[in-house]
């Protein structure tokens, strides 16, 4: 109450010469703003006195930065001294703030401020006001004062007055520049944010159509905008509760981006590994943030998390049959790097895990590896050994054969390619273990792969192409993933593993139908009784012109687990008892030996129950028997 009367009273001992600034105090108090009531009161604005109204003895003066950066504060220090002869009483010093100055804007009220000043504040005028009773002889006393501004400011209305008529005017302009920080695109454009999530396990289409394996290395992609400076990191869940290791690091970020993250460009998007016991079905959210994660910009999905559901496997297990070689007078064996000759099937398939791998006892081969003949027999002597061991089984078997310079092979693979009803008959292949450029691992395979009934892919003139591929020329059409090397595939440049084509990889379909066909084995082989083991024949043959002519292969007796029921098919197996009349008979369709090289047949492998006495087998189209072999125990 004191400085209002007194600013009254200066008010009008200035008279006319006086610019007065009029305002009211708000009606309404402010618990941190007291305004004691509603009266209205007068500032007067010193430096609008003209110059024959000041008086000598009192001066002031006003200090202020030249240069601030935009948002910092700007502290003005006003500096009042008394050259009379004599102290000056109450003393009153107001500074009007400029255009574009806020003290505490938008508050409109009262403050008391540093020094016992009080600020009359208003949404478009700012007065501040400081009241000291008594400033003595020769004495100096400064206030001080913190305002922002966006834009440069000038300071030029302060002054003060005491009693006795003495009054001050700032007589210099205060001029602050404000510096603005050159701020990032980041700062500047709304936060970056995902577009897209894509899940890759092996190959995978940007809408994520290709189903996920559980178990199996999986990596998802975070596309985003152009944007710089960005990482992110990804929570992930399992039935509501947070997974161990949650949240994880995109493992290349932080990343700069000139243009927005692209599909053929593995380090344009932010790329997780998901952890060990992250791969059963996942619920996640993805959020971006600045490098070292203290800022977040945004999330993915917005307000819920995204789920990946995974479709169980059984692991693919395969028993390799190194191949002892007899050519001139020398043996020679197979390489025995097994993990390195499964890796390319493990890469490629859909599998939750690496293959295993039982070494079985080698097998001494002399036939002529350079025909094509020799091949053949090689793969029936495999299939029989598949047939006598693991009939019943989704287990694989493979026969290694060794290269070297010392002679030539005339094929690289051959397998059997069986239909669905014999499925899991014919599990049975062979290939080469060349090392170099991994053909023997991508042969083994493509080979497998003929197993589970994959025809070959159109590129590179191989035999039968499959006529339901989707691609042309024989590309794998999305974009493949390699989760060991972590390397992409272009769609339009990697040939299906199943052509004859270089580069290659899987395609969306070839890994869809792997999963589908050992799906049904897989539901095959539950159904089935494992039974024990008993006296066994091994049936096997070729049918070398379809319903007229076919030969048995010499017959095998072992131990082992026989066919069961009497089968469905065009094709008989007879056994002849010891007087010489039929007394079972088992029918089958043959299957095909996935044809390399342009060659090509169709063969049968089976196991049936031996009683004591037999004494023949017979093969038989229809009614026309096709050929007869001795199965006489001696
Ligand atoms: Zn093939």
């Amino acid at each position: 109450m004191k400085l209002k009367r007194l600013l009254m009273a200066l008010l009008f001992s200035l008279g006319a010469t006086l610019l007065t600034l009029r305002f009211a105090l708000p009606m309404t108090a402010q618990a941190d703003y007291p305004s004691d009531s509603g009266e209205e009161i007068f500032l007067p604005v010193l430096n609008a006195l003209t110059p024959a109204a000041l008086s000598p003895g009192l001066y002031i003066d006003k200090k202020a930065p030249p240069l601030v950066n935009a948002g910092e504060p700007i502290t003005y220090t006003l500096t009042v001294s008394n050259v009379n002869i004599s102290p000056l009483t109450n003393l009153v010093i107001t500074d009007a703030l400029p255009d574009g100055a806020f003290y505490r804007a938008p508050t409109t009220g009262t403050v008391i401020l540093p020094g016992g000043g009080t600020a009359c504040l208003t949404g478009t005028l700012n007065i501040l006001a400081w009241q000291i009773n008594t400033l003595e002889t020769n004495a100096s006393i400064s206030v001080t004062f913190a305002v922002t501004a966006n834009r440069t400011i000038t300071n030029s209305q302060y002054g003060a007055a005491a009693d006795g008529g003495f009054r001050a005017a700032g007589s210099a302009p205060v001029v602050t520049k404000i510096r603005h920080r050159i701020y990032l695109p980041l700062v500047m454009k709304p936060p970056p944010k995902i577009n897209a999530l894509e899940a890759t396990q092996a190959i995978q289409s940007f809408d994520n159509r290709v189903r996920l394996i559980g178990g199996r290395p999986t990596t998802i992609r975070a596309y985003i905008d152009k944007a710089s400076a960005i990482h992110a990191r990804l929570y992930g869940f399992h039935n509501g509760a947070p997974l161990s290791n949650s949240p994880i690091s995109a493992e290349n970020g932080p990343l700069n981006l000139n243009s927005a993250s692209t599909q053929d460009d593995l380090n344009s998007t932010l790329n997780f590994h998901l952890p060990d016991g992250w791969r059963d079905d996942l619920d996640f959210y993805v959020e971006l943030t600045s490098p070292d994660g203290s800022q977040v910009y945004s999330r993915y999905p917005s307000d819920k998390k995204m789920s990946l559901n995974f479709s169980p496997v059984s692991p693919l297990e395969v028993v390799i049959v190194p191949i002892a070689y007899h050519h001139n007078g020398q043996i020679y064996r197979p390489a025995d790097d097994y993990a390195a000759l499964t890796d390319w099937t493990y890469r490629m398939y859909p599998l939750g895990q690496p293959l295993i791998v039982y070494s079985h006892a080698e097998y001494h081969f002399d036939g002529d590896l350079n025909t094509y003949g020799g091949w053949s027999d090689l793969l029936y002597n495999i299939t029989g050994f598949r047939n006598q061991e693991n009939p019943n089984s989704a287990v694989h078997y493979y026969g290694l054969i060794p290269t070297s310079s010392d002679y030539h092979l005339a094929l690289g693979g051959l397998g059997w390619l069986p239909g669905e009803n014999y499925a899991k008959k014919y599990l049975a292949a062979i290939g080469y273990d060349r090392s170099d450029n991994n053909y023997g691992s991508k042969t083994m395979a493509h080979e497998m792969s003929h197993n589970l009934g994959r025809m070959h892919v159109d590129c590179g003139n191989p035999s039968d192409p499959d006529p339901n591929y989707p691609y042309f020329g024989g590309v794998i059409g999305e974009y493949g993933y390699d989760i060991v090397e972590h390397i992409l595939y272009p769609p339009a440049e990697t040939y299906d593993f199943m052509s004859y084509c270089y580069p290659r990889w899987i395609s969306d379909y070839t890994y869809e139908a792997l999963y589908a066909r050992r799906q049904l084995i897989a539901a095959s082989s539950r159904a089935e009784e494992t039974g024990e083991s008993v006296k066994i024949l091994q049936l096997s043959g070729r049918i070398e012109i379809e319903g007229t002519q076919g030969s048995l292969r010499p017959v095998q007796q072992s131990m082992g687990l026989p066919v069961a029921g009497e089968g469905e098919g065009l094709y008989r197996l007879e056994l002849l008892d010891a007087q010489g009349n039929p007394r079972y008979s088992y029918k089958f369709d043959p299957q095909p030996i996935a044809s390399e090289a342009g060659l090509a047949e169709r063969g049968f492998s089976f196991n049936l129950l031996y009683q004591a006495g037999d004494s023949s087998a017979r093969l038989f189209f229809g009614q026309n028997l096709l050929d007869e072999v001795d199965v006489t125990v001696r």
